[in-house]
């Protein structure tokens, strides 16, 4: 059982195939998509994989095992790594655990909707004319 490690950091800029991508090193598990891999210090998230090669590519991840909420976000922010969901728009209003799309932790989310008023002029105040004594 192993794996090779190539760094997707820029996935895509170097087209699909894992071997154009820089080479992290060798591991001795298989592994599967959806967990984090600890590598000495480091963790790993792993974003491609092909089981046939033993490749995987994978990005190097901080990971807070004490995480504090993300709140009022623009986007849903994983608390564990930090990954912003950019897409965060597609997530439905009533599902509210998500698992992150980077580290595979559950999530649990809820939609802020903010307030906002609109005002159109209709009627203008009404005037009385008087002068100074
Ligand atoms: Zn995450």
């Amino acid at each position: 059982m192993s794996t090779k490690l190539y760094d997707i950091s820029n996935w895509c800029r170097q087209g699909s195939e894992l071997k154009s991508y820089p080479y992290i090193g060798e591991i001795d598990i298989d592994l599967n998509i959806g967990k984090v891999v600890k590598v000495g210090e480091s963790y790993f998230s792993i974003g491609v994989l092909s089981h046939v090669e033993k490749n995987a590519g994978a990005r190097e991840i901080e990971i807070d095992f004490e995480p504090e909420d993300k709140d009022y976000e623009n986007n849903l922010i994983c608390p564990y790594c930090g990954y912003e969901d950019k897409d965060s728009w597609e997530l439905s209003d009533d599902d509210e655990k998500h698992r992150c799309g980077r580290c595979g932790a559950i999530v649990s989310y809820e939609r802020v909707v903010t307030v906002e008023y609109n005002a159109s002029p209709v009627e203008p105040p009404g005037i009385v004319t008087a002068n100074w004594i």
